[in-house]
């Protein structure tokens, strides 16, 4: 097994790697910017290694400095985190070709992958259901109204290269398309440095619903269910539970087991998520992260599998610790992304955290790296902890959420807190009725309505 492993992020995920390392025995190598001195990750490290200023393109994105320090350390496998580098083919390529391990699947997977129309030919070409849209790319305007006359309005364009929820236009009708077009286009340039976009048919109600894929380098591969990540604002996740309440125990094998089907298929290696919008009974393909997601607890909680153990142990060489017989689902998990942002206008609200109190108690799992005193630095996401929930059933999970966020003190700058609060009121988020557009037409409705 590895002896010292490089963690190449911030925040809570280093910390959450940092975790998982010291309980296997492994020595761990904190990365950190000027900003990010005196940061909870660099502190519980045994040894830290600034990499640059602020902005991370200088420093956590900052290839050569990572490799550096990796070098310098005598680090022998480097952990991408979530973010940042993790999707990133050419650092796993250089990491590599270093003679060290890079925990994660292979480089031509992330590739794979991260082309998205690529991504969903391959979806195809294994056998997973997907969304109905165009063969490929868009090659101009007449091409995208040809294709959206084919599949029917409404439509979304995406950007090939997408993510972040990024790059990505409706067209409701086709007076809308060209603008739509022009401007997935423009902003998938700007974000991405590639304008290629392709088209989907839009989805009016669908659920997002994900599936955890784990798979070793001994041709063994399994599925930990499914996790339920419908509430969401523009495009991004805000709060994440397993088991979905949309399914049914039937629905769930059956989903799993295409996927970790097509998984093997792939030949993929490591931990991984392939995404799906759920509809009327069907399920559709979106795409596939090749890393650690950020809700990974969720499944953690219902399962009681240490994701982050099984890739560091993936990465090592050896073979699953379970089986996909052995996986058993126990109670449910919630997830609420608590960031430090306004909660009604979601600016983000750097600066000192002058208090907190974590909240505790039987099944509460608090994934954070802040604490009292602690600056939060602007330059960063905003993402400063999960809550994650855990009860016998979905009503327990609930009833011990609201008691955990009642619990939780965080002052000096704004959180999402109450916007947590507030869902926990809500009747469709307590029945577990909602869809992908749930969450931004009540947060209209309630601005409308001057809450
Ligand atoms: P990104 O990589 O930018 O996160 P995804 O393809 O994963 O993009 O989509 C993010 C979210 O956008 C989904 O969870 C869903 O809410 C919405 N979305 C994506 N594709 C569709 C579609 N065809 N119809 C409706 N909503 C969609």
């Amino acid at each position: 097994m590895f002896e010292k492993v490089l963690i190449a992020n911030r925040g809570e995920i280093a910390l959450r790697i940092h975790r998982a390392c010291k309980e296997m025995g492994i020595a761990t190598v904190a990365v950190h910017s000027t900003a990010d001195a005196e940061a909870m990750h660099v502190r519980l490290a045994d040894e830290s290694v600034c990499i640059g200023p602020p902005p991370a393109a200088r420093s956590y994105l900052h290839i050569p400095s990572i490799i550096a320090a990796a070098e310098i350390t005598g680090a022998q496998a480097i952990h991408p985190g979530y973010g940042f580098l993790s999707e990133n083919a050419k650092f796993a390529d250089i990491v590599t070709e270093h003679g060290m391990t890079f925990i994660g699947p292979t480089a031509e997977h992330i590739r794979l992958m991260g082309d998205k129309i690529a991504a969903k030919q391959a979806a195809i070409d294994t056998g997973m259901p997907v969304v109905p849209g165009s063969d490929g790319g868009l090659a101009d305007e007449a091409d995208a109204l040809k294709t959206a006359k084919k599949i029917g309005y409404p439509v979304l364009i995406k950007a090939a290269a997408g993510g972040g929820g990024r790059g990505m236009k409706v067209a409701r009708t086709a007076e809308e398309l060209p603008e739509a077009f022009a401007t997935a286009r423009a902003e998938a340039k700007a974000a991405f440095g590639d304008d290629a976009v392709y088209m989907e048919k839009y989805l009016t109600h669908p659920r997002h619903i994900e599936i955890q894929v784990v798979a070793d380098s001994h041709g063994n591969v399994i599925h930990l269910g499914e996790r339920d990540c419908s509430l969401q604002r523009r495009h991004q996740k805000v709060l994440e539970e397993a088991p979905s309440p949309a399914l049914n125990d039937e629905d769930r094998a059956r989903i799993g087991k295409v996927t970790a089907d097509a998984i093997a298929k792939l030949g993929y290696l490591g931990v991984g998520t392939v995404e799906y919008l759920y509809e009327d009974g069907e399920f559709y393909f979106i795409e596939m992260n090749t890393r650690l997601q950020v809700e990974h607890p969720v499944t953690e909680m219902i399962t009681g599998i240490d994701l982050v153990r099984e890739q560091i142990r993936i990465a090592d060489g050896a073979p699953l610790s379970v089986k996909q017989k052995d996986v058993k689902f126990n109670g449910h998990a919630i997830e609420c992304r608590v960031n430090a942002e306004n909660p009604r206008t979601f600016t983000p609200s750097p600066g000192t955290i002058s208090g907190f109190h974590p909240p505790g108690g039987l099944g509460v799992r608090l994934d954070s790296a802040i604490y009292a005193g602690y600056a939060i630095p602007p330059n960063y996401d905003s993402l400063i902890g999960k809550l994650i929930v855990h009860g016998r059933d979905r009503a327990e999970c609930l009833m011990r959420l609201r008691r955990a966020l009642n619990e939780m003190v965080i002052t000096g700058v704004d959180t999402t807190l109450p916007l947590f609060r507030d869902l926990m009121n809500e009747v469709d988020v307590i029945n577990g009725d909602y869809s992908i557009h749930w969450l931004e037409k009540s947060l209209k409705d309630k601005s409308a309505a001057g809450n």
